[in-house]
């Protein structure tokens, strides 16, 4: 089974996946932590990508279009896998169309999280993640034991470059504007999933899990 997550910036996209690698035993391939793990590492890509991430811009999309071309030939998608973060705007939905009718793939579903415009800044500024194991963690609604620091592995945990509320606007416009387009892409595919993502995890969880069968 081959997903798209859609939704906003702080819909919850990455918090689900998570949860739902174990459910299908599918990988969550997130275009924005391969961005992440390539700046970390310091390659040409990463120091590139750092500029428009800084920003709460998109990277170029052939950049993206070609990490991900890579990452679902790769041996443990070959059940399936779900794309969070990807596509982005219009042309990364048509490059996907055609990379995926190459490989005699197709998308299943196209789960879209729904989260009102009001919720996201402070979902998204609360945010923290775990530098050792990277559990995500929120200052308000999920705070960890002790403050910065992971109850799962003790690790420090850290806020996003781009969590900050400056960014974060630049995010969420990118979002209205290329994004929200691939809605009625996807829709007019009849691939198109609904979810109400206002409520607890296990609730949104069993939403989505309802829709994907
Ligand atoms: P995310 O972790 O999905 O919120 O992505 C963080 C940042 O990485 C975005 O604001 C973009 O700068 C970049 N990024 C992630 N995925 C894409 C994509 N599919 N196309 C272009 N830029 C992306």
């Amino acid at each position: 089974m081959n997903i798209i997550l859609l939704g906003p910036p702080g819909a919850g996209k990455g918090t689900q996946a998570k949860r739902l690698i174990d459910k299908y035993g599918i990988p969550q391939i997130s275009t924005g932590d391969m961005l992440r793990a390539a700046l970390k590492e310091g390659t040409p890509l990463g120091l590139e990508a750092k500029k428009y991430m800084d920003q709460g811009a998109l990277v170029p999309d052939s950049v993206v279009i070609g990490l991900v071309k890579e990452r679902i030939q790769q041996a443990d998608c070959s059940k399936g896998y779900m794309l969070d973060g990807f596509p982005r705007n219009v042309s990364q939905a048509e490059a996907l169309d055609e990379m995926l009718n190459e490989l005699g793939q197709k998308i299943d579903h196209v789960v879209c999280v729904e989260v009102p415009a009001s919720e996201l800044i402070g979902r998204l500024t609360g945010r923290r993640t775990c530098r050792n194991c990277g559990a995500g963690f929120h200052v308000l609604f999920d705070p960890p034991k002790t403050d910065g620091v992971c109850d799962k592995c003790k690790g420090e945990l850290y806020q996003r470059d781009d969590d900050n509320e400056a960014t974060v606007s630049s995010r969420l416009k990118v979002y209205d504007d290329q994004t929200a387009p691939l809605i009625s892409y996807y829709d007019k595919q009849g691939k198109l999933r609904r979810i109400d993502g206002v409520g607890s995890m296990d609730t949104i969880l069993q939403r989505i899990t309802a829709v994907l069968g």
